[in-house]
């Protein structure tokens, strides 16, 4: 089951594709809500965490860096 981040897709856009290793499947797009919430729950800037996500296949977040997406919402952009 994928998750549908049509709101993100400006933010999207902002990411860039990633096509190699394992974090290609994970969700940008819950990468992205990911940092968020570690930003203001002060956790520690921690990209590998999404490595734990979910992957998704479809919607604005596809293929997206979600390394990158995760740094956006970590840093509140
Ligand atoms: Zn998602």
């Amino acid at each position: 089951m994928s998750c549908n981040h049509e709101d993100l897709t400006e933010i999207m856009k902002q990411v860039g594709s990633y096509q190699g290793g394992k974090q290609r499947h994970v969700c940008a797009g819950c990468a992205y809500h990911l940092g968020i919430k570690h930003r203001e729950q002060a956790t520690p800037f921690n990209p590998g965490a999404v490595d734990d996500l979910k992957g998704s296949q479809g919607g604005p977040q596809r293929h997206k860096n979600a390394y990158e997406a995760y740094k956006l919402g970590f840093e509140g952009r």
